[in-house]
């Protein structure tokens, strides 16, 4: 088949960061030193810093890299946790294997300060409740 669907999922440079913890630009978004460099084998979107020269993937370096979960599943397990449920309360409401939940947390803590930027942008766009 040579009707490739080109995956055009809207990528806001803005929401890129270098993630060379060497590079002075590493981890700050907007600042124009993100272009978009092709894309990997399984048709990533690749980025450059022309800070440092870096090349990386789509949203390496943060919780949603090589996960299993979906981007609003990880959101959601970071909403309950903020509102301080446990592993296995996130698993009863989600649904989610607490084993799975935990790595989460776990990257969660690895990445800290990425994260707490992103929740901060992130989290207070999406609605909290899903109970009608
Ligand atoms: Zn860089």
């Amino acid at each position: 088949m040579s009707t490739m669907t080109k995956n055009k999922s809207k990528i806001d440079l803005k929401n890129e960061f270098c993630s060379n913890e060497n590079c002075n630009d590493y981890s700050k978004r907007d600042t124009a030193n993100i272009v978009k460099y092709g894309h990997d084998k399984n048709g990533k979107q690749r980025f450059k810093c022309k800070t440092c020269g870096g090349v990386f993937v789509e949203t390496k370096n943060t919780i949603f890299y090589n996960r299993k979960l979906s981007q609003d599943q990880i959101i959601l397990i970071c909403k309950l946790l903020v509102e301080k449920n446990g592993i296995r309360a996130i698993e009863r409401i989600t649904g989610i294997h607490r084993d799975t939940i935990s790595d989460v947390v776990k990257d969660i803590a690895r990445h800290a300060r990425e994260v707490t930027d992103f929740l901060i942008e992130i989290v207070g766009k999406v609605p909290v409740k899903r109970l009608n």
